[in-house]
């Protein structure tokens, strides 16, 4: 096994995935609660003017914002799973309560490969 394997650019992509993950995530709060205020302020414009119900297309339209964000947070999600270990190919680096690879002990965020530990592979190592 090489020891000279240089880890760092796998790891910015795991952080820039885990920045895009959380940004969808977390951002939820104030877009979601945004999107659903501009609807109620739209229907209430609506109403100012003489039309009680409102047309569908603009119900379709919040409806579609929301979908397209719910989308990409649920495609960041998944992408942010895919990412494997860059030595042993297993997953479960990115669990954020882990800070060693479950299958062979690579360190997250090490700059390089690292000697096999012993305890390599045990969940409460
Ligand atoms: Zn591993």
């Amino acid at each position: 096994m090489e020891d000279d394997v240089d880890y760092r650019e796998l790891w910015a992509d795991l952080s820039r995935r885990r920045r895009h993950f959380l940004f969808f995530w977390l951002g939820w709060v104030p877009v979601g609660g945004g999107i659903m205020f501009a609807l109620v302020v739209a229907v209430h414009a609506l109403r100012k003017i003489g039309i009680s119900t409102p047309d569908a297309a603009i119900i379709v339209f919040f409806v579609a914002l929301i979908a397209v964000w719910g989308y990409f947070f649920v495609t960041t999600f998944f992408r942010l799973g895919a990412f494997l270990c860059p030595r042993c190919g297993g997953n479960g680096i990115v669990n954020l309560w882990r800070r060693h690879c479950p299958h062979c002990g690579l360190r997250r965020f090490a700059p390089s490969n690292q000697p096999l530990e012993p305890t390599a592979g045990r969940s409460d190592a």
